[in-house]
């Protein structure tokens, strides 16, 4: 197969204009091209009213060699196929790239002890499907309820204001995404095509075929919930084994080797090889790991609010005329502004037509995040609007060194959410108008905040640490520079995000062993590897393929 990548059509073009371009492109007749699919589809949106569709085409053709070698000899396009395409032709033609996954190991017929894997996020997912998959018959054990359970359980802090500290929106099967918008997009380097892997494991559980070409694929939490389920009964059809509501409490090392773990209920399993895939919310497994003197030290993340617009007003600043094209759906944005303070400020987990929802896991505290459905058709835009912060930040919280600092930072800064919001998982929230003005919000605009349980006003200067919120205050003036109403008075603030990443990163070697305790395997986001489901899925992956190749390797030696 060709590949021919950066096609450029217009974003109104007809289907056959597609078969035209190929034709064009390559210089050959329609008998001469067998057929073709789209590899990816993305749109460059720079132009107002002069959207451009780029695809990447995989072309089946007989004249696939000869082809090839012209393009590898350089010769340029045909003039005319350069005149008929419209958009500048800055197109190539390559052999398409393999991206078939290849499994690393088969495990051997006496297989002396089981792998286990804690958490079944989207990493801990990947660990248990790949793992089974080669035949390792790997044991999940996951705090949190199977979906369906853990559902009813999140509805309950949205709507009737009951945490469940062990079953929520960062725990239980699925982990922290199951209830998000279901971005499938990473800036991660894959050389080896293990996203690939994802999306396709994404499709054959009930993703929508589409999310293997749209260059910013989303799922939406709706059909997530049935997907993981349909993975979960796939990891056991291959015979690997899920316990849920089984919280891990220790880890019993011996000589610097994991050798087994304790779990809440007092039971022990032994094991030789561990893969801690716990999210960044396990502040207690954290706490844990640094008490057994696993090495693991403080990381940087980001602090900050959860922004509304009307998402007819990101559409209109982002596609002008052609917004509401179904092809584009509703628009997405990026930003990033770089203040007098240092700080740098950045919107993060965009969620067109979503909503933003409570992701608290610890009682008297209070976390927003963001979430949507497939449809992506809410009234409003939401994005966390977050602040770059470091270890050096969070000694103000506490100064004795050790590398849980950064949970200190966030647990005071979510319990200051929690006061303010009067007590009762409420999120304190305030107007973009008056967060600029200095002044508490005593009314709404014309954005309704989206939050469950609900909104009191406040002021929000005192729900962050003040460099936080004057770099804030300077980014919004300047975001409204990029996206033409983003600094809208009526837009809505609700606060607080903490939890864009893991405090911390459980340090690990190139064989993916913990620097200092083999067969602990620190894994996805928890462990600092990770941010996103598919960052987070494709290093469940390579974990588990460091697995595999250890179990191996052991065995080879025993
Ligand atoms: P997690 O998903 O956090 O999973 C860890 C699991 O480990 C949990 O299920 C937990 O219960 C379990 N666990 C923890 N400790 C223990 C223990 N001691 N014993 C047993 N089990 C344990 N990312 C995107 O890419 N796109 C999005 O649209 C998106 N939206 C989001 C929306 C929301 C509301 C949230 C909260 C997050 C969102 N994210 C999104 C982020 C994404 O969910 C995470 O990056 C991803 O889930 C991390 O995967 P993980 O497997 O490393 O950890």
């Amino acid at each position: 197969m060709l590949r021919i990548t950066d096609l450029r059509l217009p974003l109104d073009h007809s289907e056959r204009a597609l078969t035209d371009a190929v034709l064009a492109r390559l210089r050959i007749d329609a008998a001469d091209l067998t057929g073709f699919t789209v590899a990816k589809r993305s749109y460059d949106a720079r132009k107002r009213g002069g959207i451009v569709l780029i695809y990447s085409l995989d072309v089946d053709t007989p004249r696939e060699a000869e082809l090839l070698a012209r393009e590898q000899a350089g010769v340029e396009p045909a003039a005319s196929s350069k005149r008929d395409k419209g958009p500048a032709d800055t197109s190539k033609v390559l052999r398409t790239p393999d991206t078939e996954y290849k499994f690393v190991a088969r495990a051997p017929a006496a297989l002396p002890l089981r792998p286990i894997v804690i958490g079944m996020g989207p990493c801990g997912l990947f660990v248990g499907l790949v793992l089974a998959q080669m035949g390792f018959r790997p044991i999940i054990l996951e705090r949190g309820k199977a979906v369906r359970e853990r559902t009813v359980d999140t509805f309950g802090l949205w709507r009737k204001r009951v945490l469940n500290p062990e079953s929520n929106v960062q725990f239980g099967e699925g982990g922290a995404g199951t209830f998000s918008d279901g971005k499938l997009y990473s800036q991660i380097s894959d050389k080896q095509h293990h996203g690939r892997k994802v999306l396709t494991e994404f499709v054959k559980a009930g993703a929508p075929e589409e999310i293997l070409y749209v260059s910013k694929p989303h799922i939406g939490t709706f059909r997530l919930v049935s997907m993981v389920e349909n993975m979960r009964a796939t990891i056991e059809s291959l015979g690997g084994e899920i316990r849920f509501s089984q919280r891990v409490e220790d880890v019993l090392i011996e000589d610097g080797k994991v050798r087994g773990v304790s779990l809440a209920d007092g039971q022990q399993l032994r094991a030789d090889h561990v893969v801690f895939a716990i999210g960044h919310s396990a502040r207690d497994t954290f706490a844990m790991l640094h008490q057994r003197g696993v090495f693991m030290e403080a990381k940087p993340f980001s602090i900050g609010f959860r922004i509304e617009h009307p998402q007819s007003l990101i559409d209109a600043a982002r596609f002008g005329p052609q917004a509401g094209h179904p092809i584009l759906g509703a628009a997405d944005y990026k930003l990033v502004h770089h203040c007098r303070n240092g700080r740098s400020v950045y919107s993060f987990c965009m969620c067109p037509g979503g909503t933003v929802v409570a992701a608290a896991s610890e009682p008297g505290r209070v976390v927003t995040n963001g979430m949507s459905q497939y449809s992506r058709n809410e009234r409003n835009a939401n994005a966390a609007i977050v602040v770059g912060i470091t270890p050096e930040d969070y000694k103000a919280y506490d100064d004795s060194g050790s590398p849980l600092a950064g949970v200190a930072l966030q647990r005071h800064w979510e319990a200051q959410a929690f006061a303010l919001g009067g007590g009762e998982y409420e999120a304190p929230g305030q107007t973009v108008g008056d967060f600029l003005a200095g002044r508490a919000s005593t009314a709404l605009g014309a954005v309704q905040p989206s939050y469950t349980p609900g909104v009191r006003l406040s002021d929000l200067s005192a729900s962050l640490p003040d460099y936080a919120i004057a770099a804030i205050r300077e980014a919004l003036p300047a975001f409204d520079k990029q996206i033409k109403g983003f600094a809208l008075p009526d837009a809505m603030l609700t606060g607080v995000e903490t939890r864009t990443s893991s405090p911390v990163r459980i340090t690990r070697g190139a064989d993916g062993h913990s620097l200092n305790t083999r067969g602990l395997f620190p894994a996805g986001e928890g462990a600092g590897y990770a941010g996103g489901i598919l960052s987070a899925a494709v290093d469940g992956i390579r974990t588990a393929e460091a697995v595999a190749l250890s179990i191996l390797g052991d065995a080879a030696r025993a």
